[in-house]
Formats: C-alpha cells, sequence, structure tokens
C-alpha cells in the first residue's frame, strides 16, 4: 500500500479547501482503517470552507474535512473484536467518551466530551480514514450503494427528528427544506404522516420537497400567508407536528403560530442567534409540547435508519445530485452554495471498490453488532 494520499484539508485559518498530500494514517489498538468509496459533503463542511465565526471558534487547522462516509475496513488495530478486514462500514461520526453520565444513561449523543471526525479529528475527505472501532457501524454491500451508505449519518439526524413523536395519521409542518428536511418529508410520509406541509424559499429544493412527498410547499415570500394556509389545510386549527429544520428566526416564529393547541413542535434548525419568542402566548396557553434536538440515538438511529433505507421505504434517490472527484470539491462547495444541488458525494477512491469489498468472507459480519461494549 502506498504511504501517503491525498486529503482535502483546511490549511489555515481562512476561506478556502486545499487537496494536500499527507501519510495515510495507521490504526491504533481500538481503530480501524477503512477505505473511503464515498463521502458526502454536510452543510457543516459548507461553514467550514467558509470560515464562518462558528468555524473560527471550532476548527483547528490543519484538518482533513469529511464526516459522512461508507467505506470497507482494511485494517484493524490489534484489541479490535467486531469488524473485520472486508467489512462494509459506515461510522457514527461523533465519538463520545463511553464514561459521563450522558454516555452511561444512554445519551451519548450529548456526551461533553463529544469529538467529531472531519470538526475535532482527521475526518473522511481523503481515500482512507481511521475510526475507533466504537463508532462502526455495519452496512450491507447488497442493500445500500455506496452513496446511498454515506448519506446515512445525516439521514440519522432527520430520522431522530422524525421518530421523536408519533407522526402517523398526523398534520405535520417541516419548516425548511435543506437536505435534513427533505429526508424528514420522506420518513414522515413514511410512517403515515395524513398531511405534509413544507416551507423554503428556493425553488429547487421546494421542487425535491415535492418529490419526496409534501402534500403542499410554500414560499413564505409568494404564497401569501402560509400561516393562514397551513391553518385552512387543517380545519382552521392548525398543524399536529412543526418540525422546525430550517434555524430561521421567521420560520421558527412561524411554527409556533401553524401549530394548533396542544400540538407540537421540534426545534433542530440551528439559528444563527437569539431568538424571540413569546412563551405565554405562543407556548403556555397553547399547552404545547417544545422538543429541541441535536444529533442522532447512538446507535437507536441508525437501526432504524437502516430500515427506512435498505427497504426503501424512503428513497433518497433524488436527494443525491451528483457524484464527485475529490479535486471538484471547491467547485461543489459553490454549487451548494448557489442552492441548486442537494447531497454531493466525493468518491476519494473514484468508485472503485477495494480489493477486499467483494472477498467471501468465513464469518459473515453480524448487522446488530455496531459497537464497543460502551454502547450496548
Ligand atoms: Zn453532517
Ligand atoms: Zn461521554
Amino acid at each position: 500500500m502506498a504511504e501517503t494520499m491525498p486529503a482535502i484539508r483546511k490549511m489555515s485559518a481562512q476561506k478556502g479547501l486545499e487537496l494536500q498530500e499527507i501519510p495515510i494514517p495507521k490504526p491504533g489498538p481500538h481503530d480501524v482503517l477503512i477505505y473511503v468509496e464515498a463521502a458526502s459533503i454536510c452543510g457543516t463542511d459548507l461553514h467550514i470552507w467558509n470560515w464562518d465565526d462558528w468555524s473560527a471558534n471550532r476548527i483547528k487547522p490543519p484538518l482533513t474535512l469529511g464526516h459522512e462516509f461508507c467505506g470497507t475496513i482494511v485494517e484493524t488495530g490489534e484489541a479490535v473484536e467486531h469488524a473485520h478486514p472486508g467489512d462494509y462500514v459506515s461510522a457514527e461520526s461523533h465519538v463520545t467518551c463511553g464514561m459521563c453520565y450522558q454516555c452511561r444513561t444512554g445519551q451519548a449523543h450529548m456526551c461533553p466530551k463529544t469529538s467529531i471526525l472531519g470538526v475535532d479529528r482527521e475526518g473522511c475527505f481523503a481515500p482512507y480514514v481511521v475510526v475507533p472501532e466504537q463508532v462502526v457501524w455495519q452496512n450491507n454491500r447488497d442493500k445500500l450503494t455506496p452513496e446511498v451508505a454515506s448519506i446515512q449519518e445525516p439521514f440519522g439526524n432527520a430520522v431522530f427528528v422524525a421518530m421523536n413523536q408519533d407522526l402517523s395519521g398526523q398534520s405535520v409542518a417541516v419548516m425548511g427544506c435543506g437536505p435534513i428536511g427533505l429526508f424528514t418529508i420522506g420518513i414522515a410520509r413514511a410512517v403515515g404522516a395524513k398531511a405534509v406541509f413544507a416551507t423554503d424559499l428556493n425553488p429547487y429544493r421546494k421542487e425535491l420537497a415535492k418529490k419526496m412527498g409534501a402534500h403542499a410547499v410554500f414560499d413564505p415570500r409568494e404564497d401569501g400567508d402560509v400561516v393562514e394556509r397551513m391553518l385552512d389545510g387543517n380545519g382552521g386549527y392548525g398543524v399536529d407536528v412543526v418540525l422546525e429544520m430550517s434555524g430561521a428566526p421567521p420560520a421558527i416564529t412561524s411554527s409556533f403560530q401553524v401549530v394548533r393547541n396542544g400540538g407540537q413542535v421540534v426545534l433542530f434548525g440551528i439559528p444563527p442567534g437569539k431568538v424571540e419568542i413569546d412563551v405565554a402566548e405562543k407556548m403556555i396557553f397553547k399547552n404545547l409540547t417544545v422538543s429541541a434536538l441535536n444529533g442522532r440515538r447512538i446507535f437507536g438511529t441508525w437501526y432504524q435508519t437502516r430500515w427506512l433505507l435498505e427497504t426503501g421505504v424512503v428513497n433518497v434517490d433524488p436527494l443525491i445530485t451528483k457524484t464527485i472527484r475529490m479535486d471538484e470539491v471547491n467547485d461543489a462547495m459553490d454549487l451548494l452554495t448557489s442552492g441548486q444541488a442537494c447531497k454531493i458525494v466525493m468518491l476519494p477512491n473514484e468508485g472503485k471498490p477495494h480489493e477486499l469489498s467483494g472477498k467471501k468472507k468465513e464469518r459473515r459480519a453480524d448487522p446488530n453488532i455496531t459497537a464497543g461494549p460502551m454502547h450496548h
């Protein structure tokens, strides 16, 4: 195997990314080395590319980006027990400590010591990545293409939001049709929501929302009073469940207007600053249930994600805009910025499967074993 590889890295505290040759990482005793087949670009990567305030505070260059991927394990550390060379895997991007109160009570997604791939530690925008065995997730090669397997991580965010409450037979509003909002529309339909309304300002995304099964899609700037239209669509009562996926302050305000008395609002989109809200009128007197969610359940959400994607109950193909080579990453960031793309998937090994990928294994990987002892 070669000694070095190209990687997409943030080299200094400014806009842009560079393709740099770095040593292929070596797995530690509890780690696996993965040949990356597909890695999808996330809004987080766009923030880091842009070098906004959040990135400037969080990211310590030099750093290889990328946290959504799939690939083939090519090497395992000597203490690794459940993962094997040849396994087709993805990974939970949040590496958690396993020992804090949250980790030990089944809430690892809130671990205060979380270290995120491509944010706090070396990421997957490279032909190889090293991750701890603890975060490895086994995929079925015959059921998920690399493109789809790579987006399980962000899809899991949508699953977490949609499955937070029972949507069957409910009217649902999805505020904001970025990739995770769009996934959420498909999941809401799949679990039997009776009506799914969506909002977005971007015609390209509105079109995708329809493809994902939204019954009606509104642009707050063009379609008049969206609040009124949603109330009309629900006998004047308002919608049962609002999923706020945009983080845009006007959409957050609307969320508390369109929800019916006794309904539910889930806040997932991250606003750029403080948001004012009339707690008495819009929350207490309406008897609302309000949730604020971040991340995914580790690994409960991954099992639900597997079911939704492997069975085709939710078809995400319309949301995978294109695949790219590593050297096209800056163009991909421009395209994402233009709003004319949803998920862009990078093929760091140019779509070539690893020689271990097709190899018959004596022991088929147990799809239920996904993590080290800390997460069982
Ligand atoms: Zn992401
Ligand atoms: Zn922890």
